[in-house]
C-alpha cells in the first residue's frame, strides 16, 4: 500500500498541543519553579541512582512508597491516592473513565486547555460555561446547566489557569451537592493558594483533587502528579491507566522531594513576595490591566498584546505566554512569577515597551510600526 487510512474523525479538528517552547534567557511561559531541585535533594537522588536503582526492571506500577507518603500527609489511605505521569496523564485517565462517546464533560473557560483537548480526543461532548468578565464563575449558569444537561464530569481549575482566579468554597460545595458527576478540582497551584477542598472529601465521594510536582516542586521535567479521591474512584481509574507510566527515577525523585517539601517553603514565600512586587509594578504601567492571582503567574491585558509578546522575546529574550487568540482573553498575556532577577528584567522590559508605546501612540503611530521604522 502506498497510502495510510485516515485516523479517527474526532481528531480532524484538533491541533496538536503546542507548548510554544522557544529559546529565551528568561522563561516565564510555563509556570515552572525558577530554581532546579535543591542540591541536597540532587545529591541524594544521585546516591540512589548509584546504589540501588535497577533501570533494567519495570517500576512499581502503583508507586506504593510515594502513594503512602502522599496519603499520610493528607490524612488519607494509600487507596485514596493515584500517582500519574504528570497531572496531564491523570486528567486523561479521568476523561477516559468518566467520559467517552455519549457522555459529557463540563468546564469553565477560559481555563486549562487540556480539559477540552482530552474531551475532544475521547469523543466526549464538551459543555462550556464561560466565566464572567472578571473571570469569576457564572454560578447561575453553572448550577442551571448542571440541572439541565447533567454532565458526567465537571472540572474546575482552582486557582484557575490562566486567570489566577479562585472559586468561592461555598460555590464548589453547592456544585458537589447538586450532582453525582465526578467533580475534579484541579489544585495544580495549591502550594501557592494554600486553599484546598480536601476537608470536603469525606462528605462528597464524587470529589476528586488533582495536584502536581511540576509547579512549586521543581519537577516539571520529570512528570509526576497525583489525585486524591474516594477509593472506588481510584479503582475505576486504575482500569484505564498505563500501568508503568511513572518511571523508577521519577518515583524516587518525587518521593525525596515530597519528604523534603519543607525546603520549598522559602521559595514559595519568595514567589508570593515577587508576585506582589510584580503586581505593584504593573499597576503603574499605562494601558495595562493585571488581574489578581492566587497562583505563581499573573494574567494581564495590554493593547496589541501579540506585538508586546514579540518585543519581549525578540528585544529582551523574555518568553511569556500569549493568550490573545483565546476566546475571552483577547489582548491577554500570562507571565510566570520568576526569581527576583527575572521579575526585575520583566518589569524593566515592560517599562521600556509601554513607554515607547505611549510615545508612539502620541504621534499616532503604532508602537510596533515606530520600532520597525527606527530599525530601518
Ligand atoms: C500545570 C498544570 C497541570 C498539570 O501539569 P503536569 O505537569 O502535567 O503535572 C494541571 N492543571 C493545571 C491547571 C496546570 O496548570
Amino acid at each position: 500500500m502506498k497510502r495510510v487510512r485516515s485516523s479517527r474523525p474526532e481528531l480532524e479538528g484538533i491541533a496538536p498541543y503546542d507548548a510554544k517552547q522557544m529559546r529565551a534567557e528568561v522563561r516565564l511561559a510555563a509556570n515552572e519553579n525558577p530554581h532546579n531541585l535543591p542540591g541536597e535533594i540532587l545529591d541524594k537522588l544521585a546516591d540512589r541512582v548509584r546504589q540501588d536503582m535497577e533501570f533494567n526492571r519495570y517500576p512499581d506500577p502503583m508507586c506504593s512508597y510515594l502513594r503512602e507518603l502522599i496519603a499520610e500527609a493528607n490524612g488519607l489511605e494509600p487507596g485514596n491516592v493515584l500517582v500519574g505521569n504528570g497531572g496531564d496523564e491523570l486528567l486523561l485517565d479521568v476523561v477516559l473513565a468518566w467520559g467517552g462517546p455519549g457522555r459529557s464533560l463540563m468546564d469553565l473557560p477560559p481555563t486549562f486547555s487540556m480539559y477540552g483537548i482530552d474531551a475532544r480526543m475521547t469523543g466526549t461532548h464538551l459543555i462550556e460555561i464561560p466565566r464572567l468578565s472578571d473571570f469569576s464563575i457564572d454560578a447561575t449558569a453553572l448550577l442551571g446547566t448542571i440541572a439541565d444537561r447533567d454532565p458526567d464530569v465537571v472540572i474546575v481549575s482552582n486557582p484557575n489557569n490562566p486567570t489566577g482566579t479562585m472559586a468561592p468554597e461555598t460555590l464548589l460545595i453547592d456544585l458537589l451537592n447538586a450532582t453525582d458527576a465526578l467533580v475534579l478540582v484541579d489544585e495544580a497551584y495549591f502550594e501557592f493558594s494554600r486553599q484546598t477542598m480536601r476537608p470536603h472529601m469525606e462528605r462528597h465521594p464524587n470529589l476528586v483533587i488533582l495536584r502536581t510536582f511540576s509547579k512549586a516542586f521543581s519537577l516539571a521535567g520529570l512528570r509526576a502528579g497525583y489525585l486524591l479521591a474516594n477509593a472506588d474512584v481510584i479503582t475505576e481509574l486504575t482500569k484505564v491507566r498505563q500501568p508503568y507510566s511513572v518511571n523508577r527515577f521519577t518515583q524516587a525523585a518525587a518521593a525525596l522531594t515530597f519528604r523534603e517539601r519543607m525546603v520549598f517553603e522559602a521559595g514559595i514565600s519568595e514567589t508570593l513576595r515577587n508576585r506582589d512586587r510584580l503586581m505593584h509594578a504593573m499597576s503603574a504601567m499605562p494601558q495595562l490591566e493585571a488581574f489578581p492571582s492566587e497562583a505563581n503567574f499573573v494574567l494581564f491585558r495590554i493593547p496589541q498584546a501579540s506585538a508586546v509578546w514579540r518585543d519581549l522575546l525578540h528585544d529582551h529574550s523574555i518568553l511569556v505566554r500569549d493568550f490573545s487568540r483565546t476566546p475571552g482573553l483577547e489582548d491577554c498575556l500570562r507571565v510566570t512569577v520568576g526569581s527576583c532577577e527575572e521579575v526585575e528584567r520583566f518589569v524593566a522590559a515592560m517599562d521600556e515597551i509601554t513607554t515607547n508605546k505611549q510615545a508612539s501612540d502620541h504621534f499616532g503611530v503604532s508602537a510596533t510600526a515606530s520600532r520597525h521604522m527606527a530599525r530601518e
